[in-house]
């Protein structure tokens, strides 16, 4: 990967020193770039710690997530240890946040999107959401991610068909991930992000922390309570807190 902005190395991550603003225009960059004129489509990870705690008992998923054109910091775990490696990030780019930015900026240039994934009703209502709030994104296609093995070739054809400037990939982590980096050589998208559970927050489903809670930095506290099954996974914070710890004393 060639890249022109700064990284900062979190557990073997590299994540961009970029803000949410120059974050957001070197997307919309890509998404007004002639597909042809780019050796594969743009593949977009927003890490939080969990993510990265993945990535640290899965060579393959690292790879792929150093292989990717743009990783960024989401969550605030990792704006923490950017800080603690004595490399600190300008802020947090939330993915959810990142995409409302990016799908604000069609109100001067339109582009198209596809959107793959979560559940039936939550992907309809996620499109919906998109074409009411940026009339004027054309959504060119949606599949849910619930679909059969067999038919993941039949999909990447529908994308293909329809010729996107942005996928957005919401199949969970590192499944979203891995599905990116299977087809980014073949999809005709430009920009394909994995957004995790955004597509539930957009349509309703899920809501997102207060933004007081927010500010505290205690969005996971309100992820863990809104959504307690998940308290394995978050298992991983104060592992990736000390992983961290661990990292820095070892550069002493
Ligand atoms: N999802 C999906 N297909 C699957 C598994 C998950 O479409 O086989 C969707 C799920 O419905 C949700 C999104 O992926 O909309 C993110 O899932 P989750 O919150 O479990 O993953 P995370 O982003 O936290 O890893």
């Amino acid at each position: 990967m060639t890249q022109q902005w700064k990284t900062v190395n979190v557990l073997g991550i590299p994540f961009s020193k970029m803000d949410m603003t120059e974050t957001t225009q070197w997307i919309t960059k890509r998404l007004h770039t002639l597909r042809t004129d780019m050796a594969h489509t743009h593949h977009i990870v927003t890490a939080n710690p969990e993510i990265v705690m993945f990535t640290t008992r899965d060579a393959e998923l690292k790879r792929i997530v150093q292989d990717a054109d743009l990783v960024t910091p989401d969550g605030t775990g990792i704006v923490w240890a950017a800080n603690h490696l004595g490399d600190p990030v300008p802020e947090r780019v939330a993915g959810y946040d990142m995409l409302h930015q990016v799908c604000q900026t069609s109100q001067e240039k339109p582009f198209s999107v596809y959107i793959l994934g979560a559940n039936e009703e939550v992907n309809r209502k996620a499109a919906e959401k998109i074409r009411a709030l940026y009339p004027q994104i054309d959504v060119v296609g949606r599949k849910n991610g619930y679909y059969h093995p067999d038919d993941e070739e039949a999909i990447v054809r529908q994308i293909n068909a329809a010729k996107p400037d942005l996928l957005l990939v919401a199949l969970g982590c590192p499944r979203q991930e891995q599905w990116i980096a299977k087809y980014k050589e073949t999809l005709q998208a430009k920009v394909a992000i994995g957004v995790g559970g955004s597509l539930d927050v957009l349509a309703g489903e899920v809501k997102r922390a207060p933004v007081l809670w927010q500010k505290l930095r205690l969005e996971w506290l309100h992820r863990l309570l809104s959504q307690p099954s998940r308290w394995k996974r978050q298992l991983d914070l104060p592992r990736f807190v000390l992983k961290v710890r661990k990292a820095k004393n070892s550069e002493k």
